[in-house]
């Protein structure tokens, strides 16, 4: 790359910035992991916050100059608390990584062994094993093994996984995952955790804000004595990391985050996060609602256009996700190059079954496809039967994806605000242009 005059990287910099905004503008985001906030939560990352440090806890920090930081802090540990029914919340997790490595601290020691989904059948990174550098295996020293899983009804066989925890005898029964389209069986494990002496711990960092709606399942009332999550996939906050648990775990689990994985816990977006939990408890409900019903509308239309979308005979889906077998139409990497001309956002997923027969994450044979943010956009079933329209002109229709763009732009200027927050007339995508203000008169 030709070296640029500093100046040049300014103008650049933000020329980029622009450029990302509008295009985003004019797509139809289904990925299922992301979100927009509102812009009282983006106000909230851009203030002084991010320049401060209060390591510690609010009115025990190691910093001077906390006053005001403490009172936000104290509030959003409330908020989590009310959010989620839980005995104590620590918000400091800088993001879902780093709130499972502080559980993973609190309730292991390195060498022990933990249950989790494998990655194929849904798991996350943070949860895998050694040889493939995962947080629980290659940072913590976990052994990782994997929940036995029912591929046909895309969850944990439960008797097979009970059998499997007498015989492993593992520390940690860990549920939760990054394609999870059915809550997970919780509640039936309580008893044997006991038994062999193990915690129980959800990884809700996808579905949160379904958790939050009351809309999915209660994990913390089923059995788990933490639940780690990611701020800002269905809980539409910002790009941060929480942890909610038993007042009998509350020491152990703060003691893990700090001094344990933060020093710094970016300040801004636990004010940030202040303002999506308050978010979430006014409208957290309907918004939940509407998610799941997009979902299943989503997976319907695509499957009467002939997709091959995961579990029919289950209803598709009861979260935020859907999961799509595109093999027949030469797999999950072609397809989401081919959608993202098409300014449709979606991203390849790896299916349980997909090592096996010998496909990988370059070109796996799945897609997996999120409503969480065209929901708060407004967008309701009838729009998901136009998105589907899209899809299938350019996946089995075999149309130019760059004609498709300009319908899937036309279509999107329908939808540009954004719903479920307190200014709800606020512009979904609008790039806040503190450079572009006049200067105060005052
Ligand atoms: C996204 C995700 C994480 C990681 O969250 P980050 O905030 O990206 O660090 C952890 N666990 C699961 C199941 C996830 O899907």
């Amino acid at each position: 790359m030709r070296l640029m005059h500093p100046s040049e990287i300014l103008n650049r910099t933000f020329e980029l910035l622009r450029k990302h905004h509008e295009w985003m503008k004019g797509t139809v985001n289904l990925i299922a992991s992301e979100n927009v906030t509102s812009v009282a939560v983006r106000e909230a990352l851009i203030s002084d916050f991010q320049h401060r440090y209060a390591e510690g806890w609010p009115g025990e920090r190691v910093y001077a100059g906390c006053k005001y930081i403490d009172q936000i802090e104290l509030m959003s540990i409330d908020l989590a608390k009310q959010l989620f029914k839980a005995e104590h919340a620590n918000v400091q997790p800088t993001s879902g990584v780093a709130a499972n490595l502080a559980m993973f601290t609190a309730l292991t020691e390195p060498g022990d062994t933990m249950m989790c989904l494998s990655i194929p059948s849904g798991g996350h990174i943070s949860m895998g094993k050694k040889k493939l550098g995962g947080t629980a295996g290659a940072v913590h020293g976990l052994q990782v093994e994997n929940w036995p899983f029912d591929e046909g009804r895309m969850n944990i066989d439960v008797d097979a996984a009970i059998k499997k925890v007498r015989e492993v005898r593992p520390k940690l029964l860990l549920f939760g995952g990054s394609v999870f389209l059915f809550p997970h069986p919780v509640k039936e494990f309580a008893e044997i955790a006991n038994e062999v002496g193990a915690h129980i711990a959800y990884d809700a960092a996808h579905v949160a804000g379904l958790i939050a709606g009351g809309q999915f399942q209660d994990p913390l009332r089923e059995g788990a004595d933490v639940m780690t999550c990611s701020t800002h996939k269905t809980l539409p906050g910002p790009q941060h990391g929480m942890i909610l648990c038993k007042q009998e775990l509350a020491e152990r689990i703060n003691k893990a985050v700090f001094p344990g994985v933060v020093s710094n816990h970016h300040l801004h977006c636990v004010a940030a996060l202040n303002v999506a939990l308050a978010e979430m408890l006014e409208f957290g409900k309907e918004y939940a609602i509407q998610i799941i019903k997009n979902a299943r509308a989503l997976a319907k239309e695509l499957y009467e256009r002939g997709f091959s979308v995961l579990c029919p005979d289950q209803g598709f889906t009861s979260s935020h996700t859907i999961l799509i077998d595109v093999t027949k139409y030469g797999g999950g990497g072609i397809i989401e190059k081919r959608l993202e001309e098409a300014n449709i956002i979606i991203n390849r997923n790896l299916l349980p079954w997909d090592l096996r027969e010998g496909r990988h994450y370059v070109n796996p044979g799945g897609i997996r496809l999120g409503v969480s943010e065209v929901t708060r956009l407004g967008m309701r079933e009838g729009e998901m039967k136009e998105v589907a329209d899209f899809i299938t002109r350019v996946v089995v229709d075999g149309i130019s994806p760059t004609r498709v763009a300009v319908e899937v732009q036309e279509f999107k200027k329908r939808f540009t605000k954004l719903h479920y927050a307190f200014d709800s007339m606020d512009e979904a995508y609008e790039y806040i242009r503190i450079r572009g203000n006049p200067p105060s008169s005052g």
